[in-house]
């Protein structure tokens, strides 16, 4: 068990530390809104059922309601029609090796911040396997944008043609699942640009990364805490029973330099 045990030795000596990339689960959080005619993702509630008090004399818990798809989430195949019939396509069927593994993190954070609707391409894939080296198959792939330090309306965007935010063209989803990955994971409320909805196909994260059985994380925050390579990710949804997806704590393992 030496590799687990110097891991720990790692982590009480601090040269492993733990980075959370999870936002507060809050009813303010923002959550993605889709046209008028479809239904709706609900934000989170919480209901006190009791506090110390006459419902329950010595206990204090909450009941809680939201979609699958709030606050910093996880997608499984299954979200999308494409991923319908992904083998363990589902939060309670998906193999749990699935929820802790290698990560790689592109920063886009320059593009984003010229244009909200910055468009990963495969030009900036390539340059970062330049620079990084190639992307390893079955590695995650976050895309840092740094949006997740937008508040409030500035979060969706949402303009009276939908929301503006950064994320992939299809070619770039479509290298990324040449090289094999994992997944995909974003720090906007959804894996898809704002406007992917144009894109050919729409919805390309979801459409093309649902339909290869892989995938998705979205509401991150804290990539700009990660290296672009060598970190480990731990993200394990809910294990919801036929789940299309779920609310989680998505954290990171990272290596400090050696002194
Ligand atoms: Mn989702």
């Amino acid at each position: 068990m030496t590799v687990l045990s110097d891991l720990i030795t790692a982590m009480t000596r601090g040269s492993v530390r733990v980075i959370d990339l999870t936002h507060t689960l809050d009813p303010d959080f923002p959550v993605i809104v889709l046209p008028a005619d479809f239904g709706q993702c609900a934000r989170f509630r919480m209901e006190e059922v009791s506090a110390y008090d006459h419902r329950g004399p010595a206990w204090k818990w909450h009941n809680l309601s939201m979609s699958e798809h709030t606050g910093t989430h996880f997608d499984a195949p299954i979200h999308w029609v494409t991923g319908r019939d992904a083998p363990n396509g589902a939060t309670d069927s998906i193999d749990p090796g699935v929820f802790v593994g290698p990560v790689c993190v592109i920063d886009f954070s320059a593009e984003s911040a010229r244009s909200d609707d910055a468009t990963l391409e495969p030009a900036h894939i390539l340059a970062w396997e330049a620079e990084h080296g190639p992307i390893p198959a079955d590695c995650w792939v976050l895309l840092r944008t740094d949006w997740s330090h937008r508040q409030g309306a500035a979060y969706l965007n949402l303009r009276d043609d939908g929301a503006h935010s950064p994320g992939p063209s299809p070619e770039a989803v479509r290298l990324l699942l040449e090289r094999g990955i994992r997944g995909f994971g974003t720090e906007t409320v959804g894996t898809d640009a704002g406007q992917a909805q144009h894109f050919d196909p729409p919805y390309p994260a979801h459409a093309l990364i649902h339909g290869a059985g892989r995938y998705g994380l979205q509401c991150l925050r804290n990539l700009d805490h990660l290296p672009p390579t060598g970190a480990v990710l731990l993200a394990a949804p809910l294990k919801i029973k036929g789940g299309t997806g779920s609310p989680l704590r998505v954290l990171a393992l990272i290596e400090e330099p050696a002194p």
